[in-house]
């Protein structure tokens, strides 16, 4: 982990408090021009974390308003640390919150303003709770933030390293996968024992990871439609989960693919799916000329493609090392 420099230390603290505003902002527009708002946030702000993720993780960790906002009462009377048997119980109600809740913009967050910044209020609202009752990002960050899952498969293999202002100094308040720590081995760290052998593809991460590229497609496949269709859009998302889950499960035996391996290439394949669809709907959303879904569809895939080259060679020397199975 790089500690800030002080200049970079006070530039962190702008961005930090600046998010929460524009946060504020955008709560504000939600609910007195829903429409704009919901295209600004869902097709402008949102492409640009598992872009911003793949390059670095440390960009959205550092300036992310619910981290801020779980950091306000962190100094106080909380300091109960994540240890190993909160841990994993609290990454599966992350992974459950991230498909529940993404899954609602079909028939919901995607078109109702108001739902939508009643819902990201109780959530901040949680994150300040849980902040003043454990230490640093355990009660949050790095516990059930539905993001945290995404955080790990994109930023895996950082393409720039960045300082870290929220933990000077690490309190050492997870007990083991902290992102910000060391992000190449924060997959690893969560797999456990399980990620020397075909296990890995059993443990919750493992289901996760393997069952997200369906879950994109998924989500891609679907218009919005009214609360009605509820039922219909989780269990067509479940579909694509099994599916998903299923084909990664076939090719990483027959393939023998080792986890570090694996959870490259599933990184690579997610983010790229996500580019394809997110392509379609940004150009759709503001009216761009044809050519700008191509144009977008070649910027991220190129990224991809350069951060799938990079990984590849980092998780192959973890495999030559210490994670092969
Ligand atoms: S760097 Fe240390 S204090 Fe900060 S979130 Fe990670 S484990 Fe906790």
């Amino acid at each position: 982990m790089i500690a800030p420099t002080p200049t970079a230390a006070r530039l962190w603290f702008v961005a930090q408090w600046g998010g929460v505003v524009i946060t504020l902002g955008l709560l504000a527009g939600l609910i007195l021009r829903p429409e704009l708002s919901l295209d600004i946030l869902w097709n402008l702000l949102i492409p640009l974390v598992p872009a911003s993720l793949l390059v670095t993780p440390m960009l959205w960790r550092n300036v992310c308003p619910l981290a801020t906002l779980n950091s306000v009462l962190n100094r106080g009377a909380g300091a109960r640390k994540l240890g190993n048997g909160l841990l994993a119980p609290a990454g599966v109600v992350g992974m459950l919150l991230l498909v529940v809740l993404v899954s609602a913009r079909r028939f919901l967050f995607n078109t109702d303003g108001t739902v939508l910044a009643v819902t990201i209020t109780a959530v901040a609202l949680l994150a300040v709770g849980l902040g003043a009752v454990f230490d640093a990002k355990a009660g949050f960050c790095n516990s059930i933030c539905p993001v945290l899952p995404v955080e790990r498969l994109y930023g895996q293999s950082p393409l720039v390293r960045l300082s870290n202002p929220r933990c000077t100094p690490c309190t050492m308040c997870t007990a083991k996968g902290c992102i910000d720590l060391a992000p190449q081995h924060s997959i690893q760290q969560t797999l456990g024992d399980e990620r020397v052998s075909a296990r890995w593809l059993l443990s919750s991460y493992g289901v996760f990871a393997a069952a997200f590229p369906g879950f994109i497609i998924g989500y891609g496949r679907l218009t919005d439609g009214p609360l009605s269709t509820a039922g219909e859009v989780y269990l067509h998302m479940a579909m694509w989960l099994l599916a998903s889950y299923l084909v990664t499960a076939a090719f990483a035996l027959v393939l023998r693919l080792s986890s570090g391996v694996a959870m490259v290439l599933l990184g690579a394949v997610a983010a790229g799916l996500y580019y394809w669809y997110a392509a379609a709907t940004i150009t759709a959303a503001f009216n761009l000329p044809a050519g700008s879904m191509l144009a977008i569809r070649g910027v991220a895939w190129a990224l991809v493609a350069f951060w799938l080259t990079r990984a590849l060679t980092g998780a192959r020397h973890a495999v030559n090392g210490s994670v092969r199975p």
